[in-house]
């Protein structure tokens, strides 16, 4: 029996065991060619099957229409706050924002460097403790795109219908919830994720583009910054980073292996339940710091009474095995990210150690 921690981290996070394991078997030997994948040229059939198998089991599990392109990428989601803009927000347009916590602020900031934007709804007033109804976004016509965030990491929030946006192309910040709960991708011109919470290991973004809104792109970018190059080769115009993508592959095949996205999501309500249990039962003891409907089932956050309290908590946590529990540097307080990878077993673990440090403490 290996030990492996109760593992709450924001990401990087939980990696399936099973996944981790056949890293470990492959590793040295991958399909008898005597080497490791980070060994392979990434021009080599062995690699290119790697590589595509994940392509296309990330498009089976989503069941994405036949069109949409899956893109593999570097810089993470970071860079695709940049990599959007740069491509789709041309002069004379502007670019919707709704602002549901730090990181929208961040994608924002980083378009307003490069051309036109506007928010077209913000919680920030309310500590981003909910999204916005779909009544609330002011959406102009003819925008660029409306930028989301579909679930907000620091603050413990989540999208959980997509706004309809007419013509206006939707783009979405999936980093910390893709692949948790099934989406309609249609609805969507782009979707991007870093890898690191729910896909893999971190190193990749994965992009997914509808070719009708990449027609819109502007050309003057430099290269490694223009999807169309990364489209027309496959995400191969230069060396991915092979060992990220085939680790996502081996855990987009287990993510089939649990039923794919349904069952996924299944399991992460669950799970999410059981520590929001806890905090609702405790009548007042913990905290929740989001609205009870804009509850993201990723990123469980809440607060104790007191900041000594918290301290107590987190250290005794930590004691009990538990890693990853504290907030956001920026926040404060204590969050835990029950990612797919995450097993039930430790979010009830967290649901007892809550109990029972509400008996002790209350
Ligand atoms: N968006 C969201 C929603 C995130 O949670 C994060 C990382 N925690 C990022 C963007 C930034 O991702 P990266 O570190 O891959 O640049």
């Amino acid at each position: 029996q290996v030990y492996r921690a109760y593992n709450f981290n924001a990401g990087p996070s939980a990696l399936p065991l099973s996944v981790l394991q056949k890293a470990q078997e492959e590793l040295v030997d991958f399909k008898g060619s005597g080497m490791s994948v980070m060994e392979l040229s990434h021009r080599s059939a062995l690699y290119e099957d790697v590589h595509n198998q994940a392509i296309a089991l990330l498009k089976e599990l989503y069941g994405m229409p036949e069109e949409y392109e899956v893109l593999f990428l570097q810089g993470g989601a970071s860079l695709q706050f940049a990599m959007v803009p740069l491509n789709f927000l041309a002069e004379g347009q502007s670019a919707g924002y709704v602002m549901t916590g730090s990181w929208s602020e961040k994608a924002y900031e980083e378009a307003n460097k490069l051309g036109q934007v506007y928010q077209a709804a913000s919680t920030k007033e309310e500590s981003y403790r909910r999204i916005p109804a779909p009544s609330e976004l002011q959406i102009q016509p003819g925008s660029a795109y409306l930028h989301v965030t579909s679930n907000n990491t620091i603050f413990g929030t989540q999208w959980s219908d997509f706004p309809e946006t007419g013509d206006v192309p939707l783009v979405a910040d999936m980093s910390s919830d893709i692949l948790s709960k099934p989406v309609d991708v249609k609805k969507f011109a782009m979707i991007y994720a870093g890898a690191q919470k729910n896909l893999g290991p971190s190193g990749v973004t994965v992009v997914i583009v509808r070719p009708d809104f990449l027609e819109r792109a502007t050309q003057n970018v430099p290269t490694m910054l223009r999807y169309d190059i990364h489209v027309k080769n496959n995400s191969l115009y230069n060396t991915p980073p092979t060992f990220s993508i085939y680790m996502l592959g081996l855990v987009l095949q287990w993510a089939k292996e649990q039923g794919g996205i349904t069952a996924i999501a299944r399991r992460n309500q669950e799970k999410a339940g059981l520590i929001y249990d806890a905090i609702d039962q405790s009548g007042g003891f913990y905290k929740g710091h989001a609205e009870k409907d804009s509850r993201s089932l990723m990123n469980i956050t809440f607060r104790l009474q007191s900041e000594e309290l918290e301290k107590k908590f987190l250290a005794e946590a930590k004691s009990a095995g538990f890693v990853g529990l504290n907030g956001h540097r920026s926040v404060g307080g204590c969050r835990a990210s029950a990612y797919n990878a995450v097993p039930v077993e430790a979010c009830q673990a967290l649901r007892d150690f809550m109990l029972e440090f509400q008996k002790n403490n209350g």
